[in-house]
């Protein structure tokens, strides 16, 4: 904060308190956070530390007196007979040793047990039971009083509307989280990007912003979830006398329990399980910003208490932000493969999420206008599991006066033709096509790509220089370079490396590469073209429908359309494609035409796919089921994987749901492999994948 007054002064002290408050109702009230969690706990800790040191400062609306935020009038309000409180937080290990010894020397025993859990970033709510029917459900609002939200709960499938088995509570509270998984969210801002929507800045955001809304309709409609963590209240049920236990009483009862909770002993214990769970924080489907300790024992509970806002049993240790602030400093246009312009934010290198971020895509203009954004502006940047980062918000109160519209460029920054844009499309693309090029490069790249020619050695600075110097227009002439032509070719200066030529030695290797990628298969043959849209498992299919690149060019819109998993999009760009003189030009001069003299000959030979055999469709015996596929397999790649998986009749698909058959599961798993757990789906490791395969593919 950059106030006037000196931070040991009580006019500063004043200013910080509004700060605050102003931030919690933005936070709490409205769901539109102006800063990020790191930004607004940095001022926290000021203020905590300020209140030490000046006790005769403190006012009574100081936040460190006051439990969140207030309830909004829209909703009626429910007082809770048991409050809702806030937690404390620390922020190293330092801050560990002090609660831990704090609670020995209060209980006199030497290892306490505690019950560990994911500190989840949602939604803190009060779910009331009535002989095992859900008839309240409310928010924590200041703690006492808090939003009548049953209607909007009702709509969450994870929460119960009554209460399983024949022995329950004639009276239970339960409390948890309402959160919206980052699967959920990724797909609703993605599809509010291409269609229109509401767009959330985070998962956190996401799950209150739909959990408040007055119409459960649209509460309805958002992906959200629940997991419960405690107990308020309890009539007419005898529960255990720890946390641990009772959390799996409250899985009897039909909650859902988060599966990472675990019960440790002392200071080392607490010190595993942070690290266990910060590990694998990006692997979850769901945002955590630390883990909650709690005293195992509810006797030690109770005999603790709270203070006026927090329990003296619990506290959360914070994992380092996944959201932060820093400055756009400019933003370049790149133009990709198929021309489409994108705008990539150059940021003051910023650390988030476990990695120093410098650039961030903005998308395309109509994000840049959503956000607001301007360059010299303060930006929040949001780096979460192992999704690209994002910028998520500008801090508009950090603005001087200084920061300059961005400026969509007209004409493309690499060839210098029109950009369009197409009435309905968000991007805008480059008409320069082949001329481009940014589009050659890039078409390059892709072309030699290992899923595509393979053709080793070809990474950007040699591809840069050989579209740069004109000895690569098209390419197929890469088939028509020769040893010299690489060996001279000069390779420009950066600021990393010195201007040089390439070097024989590098050059026998790059031809050596390109003579090897004459042979190759069908489907990689057609993924090389670059046919937009046409990725490796259209590709796959396409070559498993068409006996050779002829009859593909020949295919009209129809026959396309008629093939499972090819939509008319996708139909319409491969007949598009394939409409356009210079691409059958291309191909033409790429391909051994036995019976025409007109093209040049390159050698190049389609051959049949690789370690599959020819879609037999008697031998079908995973029809109607669907695999997942996550982790690195030893024995093949995740392409031929799939192939073989397809061959079987099965669907291959790349998220995990409740439809999902089974995930096939390789080394260092992402993300599916923690959501198959939760679901439940049957995870097959490598072992068993191969010997299902060996088994089913010699069935005939
Ligand atoms: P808190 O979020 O630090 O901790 C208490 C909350 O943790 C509970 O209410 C509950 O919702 C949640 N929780 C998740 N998992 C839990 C578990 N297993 N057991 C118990 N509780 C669990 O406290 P708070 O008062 O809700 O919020 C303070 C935090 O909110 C700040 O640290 C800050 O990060 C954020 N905040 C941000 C802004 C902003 O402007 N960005 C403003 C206000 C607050």
């Amino acid at each position: 904060m950059d106030f006037q007054h000196s931070p040991e002064s009580r006019d500063y002290y004043l200013k910080l308190v509004d700060t605050l408050n102003r931030y919690s109702v933005e936070y709490y009230v409205n769901d539109e956070p102006s800063v990020p969690d790191a930004e607004y706990d940095r001022l926290y800790r000021e203020l905590e530390l300020i209140e030490q040191n000046h006790p005769e400062f403190i006012v009574d609306n100081s936040p460190s007196r006051r439990v969140g935020g207030s309830a909004l009038l829209k909703f009626d309000a429910v007082e809770h007979r048991v409050p809702l409180m806030s937690m404390g937080d620390i922020f190293n290990d330092g801050e560990l040793c002090d609660f831990v010894k704090r609670i020995t020397e209060f209980t006199a025993t030497p290892q306490e047990e505690f019950c560990c859990e994911p500190k989840l970033d949602g939604l803190a709510v009060s779910l009331v039971y009535k002989d095992g029917v859900l008839i309240q459900a409310a928010t924590r609002g200041d703690g006492k009083t808090g939003e009548n939200i049953t209607a909007n709960a009702k709509t969450i499938r994870a929460i119960p509307l009554s209460l399983t088995g024949d022995n329950i509570p004639s009276y239970l509270d339960v409390r948890g989280e309402v959160i919206m998984p980052r699967d959920g969210f990724l797909k609703w801002n993605e599809n509010a990007r291409l269609n229109g929507g509401k767009i959330f800045a985070n998962p956190r955001n996401a799950a209150a912003g739909s959990l408040r809304q007055l119409d459960s309709k649209i509460t309805a409609k958002r992906p959200l979830s629940f997991y419960a963590y405690y107990v308020g209240e309890c009539i007419g049920y005898d529960l255990p006398d720890n946390q641990y236990d009772r959390l799996q009483e409250l899985k009897k009862f039909g909650f859902p329990v988060n599966p990472n909770i675990k019960k440790v002993q002392g200071l080392i214990g607490l010190q595993e399980f942070y690290k266990d769970i910060l590990s694998r924080r990006s692997l979850l489907n769901y945002d955590i910003d630390g883990v909650v300790l709690k005293v195992n024992s509810l006797s030690t509970q109770e005999q603790m208490g709270f203070t006026a806002k927090v329990p003296r049993w619990a506290i959360a240790y914070k994992f380092p932000p996944e959201e932060m602030m820093t400055k756009l400093l400019d933003v370049d246009f790149q133009v990709g493969r198929t021309g489409a312009v994108t705008p990539v934010a150059k940021l003051e290198p910023v650390y988030v999420g476990g990695v120093t971020v410098s650039s961030a895509t903005l998308h395309n203009e109509d994000e840049i206008n959503r956000l607001g954004i301007k360059i010299g502006d303060t930006v929040i940047v949001r780096r979460a599991g192992d999704v690209i980062p994002q910028v998520s918000g500008v801090v508009t109160e950090k603005r001087t006066g200084n920061e300059k519209e961005i400026v969509f460029p007209k004409y493309c920054p690499e060839c210098g033709s029109l950009i369009e844009k197409v009435e309905g499309e968000a991007v805008a693309r480059c008409s320069g096509g082949l001329i481009c090029k940014a589009q050659l490069r890039e078409a390059v790249l892709h072309f030699v790509s290992r899923d595509a020619m393979d053709i080793e050695g070809f990474g950007d600075r040699i591809v840069d220089n050989l579209v740069s110097s004109g000895l690569v227009k098209t390419v197929d002439d890469l088939y028509t370079l020769s040893l010299t032509d690489l060996a001279t070719l000069v390779l420009e200066g950066s600021s990393e490396e010195k201007t040089r030529l390439l070097g024989t030695v590098t050059a026998t290797k790059l031809i050596d590469a390109i003579e090897k990628s004459k042979t190759v298969p069908l489907n990689r043959f057609i993924y090389a073209l670059g046919i937009r849209e046409v990725g490796v498992t259209t590709a796959r299919v396409l070559a498993s429908n068409f006996e050779t690149i002829d009859d593909l060019i020949r295919a009209k819109l129809e026959s396309l359309t008629a093939i499972p998993d090819i939509g008319p999009v996708v139909a319409q760009h491969i007949v598009d494609f394939f409409n356009e003189k210079h691409n059958l030009e291309v191909i033409g001069r790429l391909l051994k035409q036995d019976n025409n003299d007109l093209f040049s000959n390159f050698g190049i030979t389609l051959t049949a796919l690789p370690q599959v055999k020819d879609l037999n469709t008697d031998n079908q015996p995973l029809l109607n089921q669907t695999y997942v596929i996550t982790g690195t397999l030893e024995s093949m790649d995740r392409n031929t994987a799939k192939a073989r998986l397809l061959n079987l009749g099965a669907k291959v698909s790349g998220s995990v749901s409740k439809k999902t058959t089974a995930v096939i599961c390789g080394a260092d798993p992402g993300s599916k492999y923690t959501k198959a757990q939760e679901l439940e789906i049957k995870i097959i490791f490598e072992e068993e994948f191969l010997s299902l395969l060996s088994e089913l593919e010699n069935r005939n």
